[in-house]
């Protein structure tokens, strides 16, 4: 069994779809985890939020311009009138039932019902598109076995037990399709595993069925050695250790989700991230193997913020990280980048949702001073202690740049810097040069 993953800009239209179609039409066995098409996430992210706010007829003209596009492709899209009939009947009825949310109360649940319209969406109208050429498709509801737990991890038993009962119950069909991102949480009820969470579906439907393969088809030739959408000439890497891909991803290579990786590399599943304008190019290749001596990419994360803490006293001697990140942990925040001196620690995080009573906080042990809007640049590579000489380079190449932090021997493949937002396009255009 494979698993592939189809991103949103390889739903995006019809034409698309059909390319998708054909890629898996194949004659073997597998799973097709489909995202929503491009776009439409941040429009029911939208929608959600005009409901929120009583804002009934901005909701509306939204949901219209969805229905609108839907339908375009459902013309496009299916030959037959059966279909074409069927699709459009489908689509209208996932659209009613966002516009009856224009109810009172708008909860959570209200909004997590609506985020996950477009992914079954997508689902269903390729289902009866594959069922329209006459391939053996069968849907298969993600709600049906993706499943988190109250700590919003993956339920890793019930996912699997629920998934291959399912798989069992279709196991002449050659292609089974189900969305990516959406689950269930703990109560049962509609939830999803955060944005641009395709990718952890996929992974843990990999893992759930000890599938030989996970591959992500996205917009580009895999996963480059920096960031295509602020460097020119970037380059495809042909093949990256799960460690190598687990960095990039975290520290911000949008390719691939950051908790995508974990459960193949804890499984052992190769990933490979494909085209699906050029499925002939050979991607990446995620695995075991760490190719030695090389600097492999640099990747960029964004709005970071940084907290310094400065104590007048000797307290670092003990006692005094063990405070500080007591004070982190007890709002849940996850720090990113650390350094220390004598006299200080500075940590960055990415979420500055309790920033405020954090620095409150903070204030018992010191002065404490916050930068926000910092990027964390990272490059990643065969990093470890004996290859004398690449930590140079990788500063040489950002003299020009003031270097708010720099950490480096937290593991044997990365090396981040702490920069300001503004310095990020030159930071990522110099080091490529340098580097590559
Ligand atoms: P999908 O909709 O298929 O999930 P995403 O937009 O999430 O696609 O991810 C693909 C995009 O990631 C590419 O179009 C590219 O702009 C961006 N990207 C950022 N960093 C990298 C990188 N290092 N290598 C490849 N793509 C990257
Ligand atoms: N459709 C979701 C999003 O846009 C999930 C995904 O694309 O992976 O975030
Ligand atoms: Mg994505």
């Amino acid at each position: 069994m494979i698993v592939l993953k189809f991103g949103g800009t390889s739903v995006g239209f019809a034409d698309r779809i059909k390319e998708v179609a054909k890629l898996v039409s194949d004659g073997q066995r597998k799973i097709v985890v489909l995202s929503a098409m491009a776009g439409t996430t941040n429009r029911l992210e939208q929608i959600a939020g005009f409901l929120s706010e009583k804002k009934n007829v901005e909701a509306n003209e939204i949901i219209d311009i969805c229905e609108k596009r839907y339908l375009n492709t459902v013309d496009e899209l299916f030959s037959t009138e059966e279909y074409k009939k069927r699709s459009k009947e489908l689509v209208k009825s996932h659209m009613n039932s966002i516009r009856s949310f224009t109810v009172d109360l708008f909860t959570v649940f209200e909004e997590k019902t609506i985020l996950a319209q477009g992914e079954l969406l997508t689902t269903a109208l390729f289902h009866f598109y594959m069922k329209e050429q006459g391939q053996r498709a069968a849907l298969i509801a993600a709600l049906d076995f993706m499943r988190i737990n109250s700590d919003n991890e993956p339920d890793s038993n019930y996912i699997k037990e629920n998934l291959n009962k399912l798989l069992n119950e279709h196991s002449s069909e050659e292609i089974l399709i189900t969305q990516g991102y959406i689950c269930r949480n703990a109560f049962g009820e509609i939830d999803n595993l955060q944005r641009g969470g395709s990718d952890y579906s996929a992974s843990l439907i990999g893992v759930a069925t000890d599938a030989a393969e996970i591959q992500i088809w996205t917009d580009i030739d895999g996963m480059h050695n920096n960031d295509p959408r602020f460097v020119e000439g970037t380059q495809s890497i042909s093949d990256l250790s799960y460690d190598e891909a687990a960095e990039l991803a975290y520290f911000g290579a949008k390719i691939l989700h950051p908790t995508s990786v974990l459960p193949a590399k804890l499984a052992a599943i190769p990933v490979r991230l494909l085209n699906t304008m050029k499925p002939d190019a050979p991607g990446t290749l995620i695995s075991g193997k760490q190719k030695k001596n090389r600097i492999t990419a640099v990747a960029a994360k964004d709005n970071i913020t940084a907290i310094k803490i400065k104590s007048g006293r000797m307290f670092l001697a003990y006692g005094f990280l063990r405070k500080v990140f007591e004070i982190f942990e007890s709002y849940k925040t996850p720090i990113d980048m650390i350094t220390t001196s004598e006299v200080g620690v500075s940590v960055t995080i990415d979420n500055n949702k309790h920033l405020k009573d954090i620095v409150l906080d903070l204030k018992r042990y010191g002065t404490v001073v916050v930068d926000e809007n910092q990027v964390i640049v990272c490059v990643v590579g065969d990093l470890v202690a004996e290859n004398n000489g690449y930590a140079n380079k990788i500063i040489e190449a950002v003299s020009h740049i003031p270097l708010r932090m720099i950490s480096y021997g937290g593991s044997n493949y990365n090396v981040s810097l702490l920069i300001n937002a503004k310095d990020k396009k030159s930071a990522l255009n110099s080091l490529s040069k340098k580097l590559f």
